[in-house]
């Protein structure tokens, strides 16, 4: 393990400048030598240059992964050994924790106590897991009503994939698109978000180290509409796989076209998160801090929408109005910070815009409201922020914000709520809070959404699958469920006759 740094240029990563791509096992400058500045949003001094990749890049990518996936060591090898290379990277992420935390808290802001605890080890946790999946891909024997015929399938990798992730847990978005498309014996071209690049090149370095041939993994920075619409475009790829926003959805499923690219989205959310008066009050409270608040709100799945029953409403709201102005808000390195800065100075200016649309249309924020100033003033931060006096058909009640924002919404009734939060265009996730057994059961099948949580929130394991509803996107990620869309069948049949 690297030691404790609390200057970025203590991080030996950061040293190199500009920080290269990866494209074929070579560590390479974009073709066009373009670099582009990826900012710490605690301070909003620039961190690092990185090259910034296009679509010659792309092109220089695909035609690496198309050759690693074609011929070379890649293809010949054995389950087992693909297995083992994910667990050795594993490995060597947990071995590298302090660093990677430190790198993914100055690039994206947040605490350090999350990075450290959560997106490095659930990234590690993330590849091992697939690591197990590796020799496990079975095909099936076919019953068919055809004399003589032996049928049976076989489940074999789609090809080249293109990943396209954001830049709210870059780590461990690199993991949940990485781990299960090579598990499944495919190549990949990654490509992070632009405010957000560092992590998942240092961990290409470390995809290196743990040995996978070259041409495996290229990972590709740059631009959405230029590296990531080349990417999504691209004939010679297979497969893409994409988490952002449900309006760049759109257009990368219109790319994929070109060549019927299979095509799996996670995309945006409007989550409800309903708290019944039979609930454990104090659990359900700090349940809907996190669910809010966690990441700076910055979390597809985040509890944005506060729907608590009418009898309890005015307690739940004080309790969760007070735990908000105790968060700790300052410069994610600090240990004590509890909510860190925004992105990026965008982020920030969508965030704060929905701010002033809440309170334009009469709602009321009674915790926070505002960008934080003083000593904060230079970074992105925005205090936690509650809205009461909401209404169903308000901006802040229907668009996702994805920031630290909540909007409250008293109900009265099991049949009101459930209908009012479907009500959206979005369906990723939800969450109950009651402590009657059957309220619960006949919520979570009420709720469209891909996830409903009860008596908790935000819990996510390599094993449980995560994916949306409607808008929320299609296709689903982790559990055996992801493997669909890794893999493709092959039904054989033999005479034997
Ligand atoms: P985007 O959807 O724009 O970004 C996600 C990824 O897509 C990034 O890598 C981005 O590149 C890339 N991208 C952007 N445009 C294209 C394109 N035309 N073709 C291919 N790839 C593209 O999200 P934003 O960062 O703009 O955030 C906007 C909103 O999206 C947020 O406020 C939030 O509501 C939602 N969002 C949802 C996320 C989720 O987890 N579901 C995650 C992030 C955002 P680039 O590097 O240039 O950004």
């Amino acid at each position: 393990m690297t030691t404790s740094a609390t200057d970025p240029t203590e991080i030996a990563f950061l040293r190199q400048q500009p920080v290269k791509m990866l494209i074929g096992g070579q560590w390479v400058p974009a073709a066009s030598g373009k670099t582009f500045a990826t900012i710490n949003p605690a301070t909003g001094t620039v961190l690092a240059q990185v090259a910034e990749g296009e679509s010659e890049d792309i092109n220089r990518a695909v035609a690496a992964a198309r050759k690693a996936f074609e011929s070379g060591p890649w293809p010949k090898l054995t389950p087992s050994q693909r297995g083992r290379l994910l667990w050795r990277l594993a490995e060597l992420v947990e071995q590298h924790t302090t660093e990677l935390a430190e790198l993914e808290t100055l690039d994206n802001g947040k605490p350090i106590k999350y990075s450290r605890a959560a997106d490095v080890p659930l990234t590690a946790d993330h590849f091992r897991y697939f690591a197990g999946w590796a020799t496990k891909l079975e095909g099936e024997t076919i019953p068919v009503s055809i004399p003589n015929m032996f049928t049976y399938t076989l489940r074999e990798p789609v090809g080249v994939v293109g990943q396209i992730i954001p830049w709210n847990f870059p780590l461990q978005m690199a993991s949940w698109k990485l781990a299960p498309a090579l598990a499944c014996g495919n190549t990949v071209v990654l490509k992070p978000a632009e405010q957000t690049p560092l992590s998942a090149l240092r961990l290409g370095e470390l995809i290196c180290e743990a040995g996978f041939p070259e041409g495996v993994v290229n990972i590709v920075p740059g631009f959405g509409e230029t590296a990531g619409a080349a990417l999504a475009a691209h004939p010679d790829v297979d497969k893409i796989a994409f988490t952002g926003s449900t309006e760049v959805g759109k257009k990368i499923l219109q790319a994929s076209a070109g060549n019927l690219k299979r095509v799996t989205l996670e995309l945006g959310g409007k989550s409800p998160n309903i708290i019944f008066p039979d609930a454990d009050l104090k659990y359900a409270v700090r349940g809907a801090l996190t669910a809010i608040f966690f990441n700076q709100g910055q979390v597809c799945t985040a509890g944005s929408r506060l729907f608590v029953h009418k009898s309890v409403y005015d307690q739940v709201l004080s309790g969760l109005s007070d735990a908000a102005q105790k968060m700790k808000m300052g410069p994610g390195l600090d240990p004590a910070t509890d909510l860190g800065p925004l992105v990026s100075q965008e982020q920030l200016e969508r965030v704060t815009g929905y701010i002033e649309a809440g309170k334009q249309e009469g709602a009321v924020a009674i915790t926070g409201g505002k960008r934080a100033g003083s000593d904060l003033a230079n970074g992105y931060f925005v205090e936690p922020t509650v809205f009461d006096k909401v209404e169903d058909e308000m901006t802040i009640a229907r668009e996702e914000i994805f920031g630290p924002v909540v909007a409250a919404l008293p109900f009265e009734s099991v049949e009101e709520v459930a209908a009012r939060a479907n009500r959206s265009i979005y369906g990723l996730a939800a969450g109950v809070w009651t402590n009657d057994v059957k309220q619960a059961h006949k919520m979570a099948a009420l709720l469209k959404s891909g996830v409903v949580w009860v008596n908790t929130y935000n819990q996510f394991d390599a094993a449980a699958p995560f994916g949306g509803y409607k808008q929320s996107g299609y296709g689903r990620e982790m559990g055996h469920a992801v493997l669909d869309a890794y893999t493709q069948i092959k039904t054989v049949w033999v005479n034997l006759r």
